[in-house]
This record gives structure tokens, sequence and C-alpha cells, in this order.
């Protein structure tokens, strides 16, 4: 198969950006697979013809300039995501301290091993309840050396924890669980379920989880959580109901409210 030829494949199917998509993936069977044991170009091409997400098939993607392991059953990093690491250096910058940082639905460990990398005094948890997520979460720790500063933990989300933590953060699933039909095919059919639906208005994760992040933040504590668009009022009103602060909400690059910041007394 040429390379124009696979690019008026991925056209055909729909796939945003066909030419470097087709590029990356000619690459990739070029470089990484000399045996062809991750299949032929043709066959990486026809994957993402069927919409599989670029990340899947290369099984890496970047977040914070780290690299990421990903596959199925897990959500793949977003730049937006990366407000919150940003929003958390400017709130704490004394990279020294030795916090305690709780990620709440780690997925792939993106939040909790950007936050390690920036505070290499810090040590933390990822929880998650999906197994899957968590061997992806595992891997990346490992690749970036972190196993001796974090735990991964299978759970639910968590009602509180003793002595409880400096910094959380959180990308919980915010997605109202009728426009999941609506989304891009990568996302709807490839990209686990439980960590986009955020049930009938998106706001279940947040229900839950405000008066347990009252309860697992330490006194100064500071809570820092990704929001879906629209999305600012309902869960402001969630964590103060909760007795939280909301001091401030800070917009991605897009200009959308995307990180909220929540602290307790
Ligand atoms: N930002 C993701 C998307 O739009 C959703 C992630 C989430 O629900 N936390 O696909």
């Amino acid at each position: 198969m040429t390379l124009d030829e696979a690019v008026k494949t991925l056209r055909a199917a729909g796939v945003d950006n066909p030419r470097l998509d087709a590029r990356l993936l000619l690459e990739f069977s070029q470089k990484s697979l000399p045996q062809g044991e991750g299949g032929t170009f043709e066959s990486l091409i026809a994957r993402r013809a069927a919409r599989e997400p670029l990340a899947y098939i290369t099984g890496h993607r970047e977040f914070w300039s780290l690299d990421l392991a990903v596959g199925p059953g897990v959500l793949i990093p977003r730049p937006d995501t990366e407000t919150l690491i940003e929003t958390l250096i400017r709130l704490r910058p004394d990279r020294t301290a030795p916090l305690s940082i709780l990620d709440l639905g780690t997925g792939s460990g993106c939040l909790l091993i950007a936050a390690l990398k920036e505070y290499p005094n810090a040590s933390g948890a990822g929880i998650d309840s999906s197994p899957e997520a968590l061997v992806w979460a595992q891997r990346n720790l490992a690749a970036h050396a972190l196993e001796t500063r974090a735990a991964l933990i299978e759970t639910a989300w968590p009602e509180e924890a003793s002595p409880g933590f400096d910094v959380i953060l959180s990308n919980p699933p915010y997605i109202p669980t009728a426009d999941i039909e609506a989304l891009e095919p990568e996302v709807r059919r490839h990209e686990p379920r439980a960590a986009l639906d955020g049930g009938p208005d998106g706001l279940d994760a947040y229900r839950v989880l405000a008066p347990r992040i009252a309860k697992l933040l330490k006194p100064g504590g500071l809570a820092i959580l990704e929001l879906g668009q629209g999305q600012s009022d309902a869960v402001s009103a969630l964590m103060t109901g909760a007795g939280l602060q909301v001091p401030e909400v800070v917009a991605d690059l897009a200009g959308i409210p995307r990180a909220l910041v929540a602290t307790g007394w």
C-alpha cells in the first residue's frame, strides 16, 4: 500500500488528519516492527480506518511532555487535562514540598505521574475502579521510575483517608450519557465508557466526590478537578455544598473553564 492510497483510505473513513496519521503509521510500521509483529502498514491503516485511536495503535501518547503507554481499556490523556498540572504548579510554587498527592480515577496515571515529576519530594496514590486501566498506570509509573513514590489501588471513589492528602487531582467521567453517541467514533467505540460517562447530567461523579474530597483533604489542602464544558457553576455549587471553597476555575487553551480549584479549611 502506498502512502497516497493510505491517505485516501483514511480520508474515506472520515479520519480527521488523514495525511498526518498515514505518515505516522508508515513511520511506526517501519521503525518499531521490523518483523512486522504489530502488523504491516496496510493492517495499521485498516485499524485506523476502523477509527481505532492512533494512540492505541502506536501504544503511546505524550502528556506534559512525558511519554505514556496507552491502549484499549484506558482513557487517552488529553491536552486539556494539562491545565490541572499548570494550576497545581501555580498554586504550589515550592517544588521541594513533600506533598502527598491523590489522583482519583488515575487511568493511565497521567496526572499522578506529571505531578510527581514536578515535585520530586512528593509521594502519592492513584485509585481507579478499572483493573485494565491500572495495568497501564503501573506500566507508566515503572517507566518513569516512580513505583516507589506512588501506590495504585483498585477501588471505587474512596470515602476517607487518614491523615488525608495535600493535593487531590481528578479527571472524573463527566460526559452526559446521552451525549456519548454524538462523540467521535474513536472515543465512543474504543475508549472506556466508565472513564467518560458521567450519568444523565454528567455530574454523577462530582456528586459522590464532593463530600468525599472534603474528608480526603488535609487542612490547607487543595483539590483540582477537571470539568466538562458548561459544568463550572453546577460543580462549584456541589463543592460549596460539601463545605469546600472554590477560589477559582481555570480556563483551558480554548478558553473553556476546565480546572476547578477547591480548598478545605
Ligand atoms: N475530555 C474527554 C472527552 O471529551 C472526557 C473525559 C472525561 O469524561 N473525563 O472525550
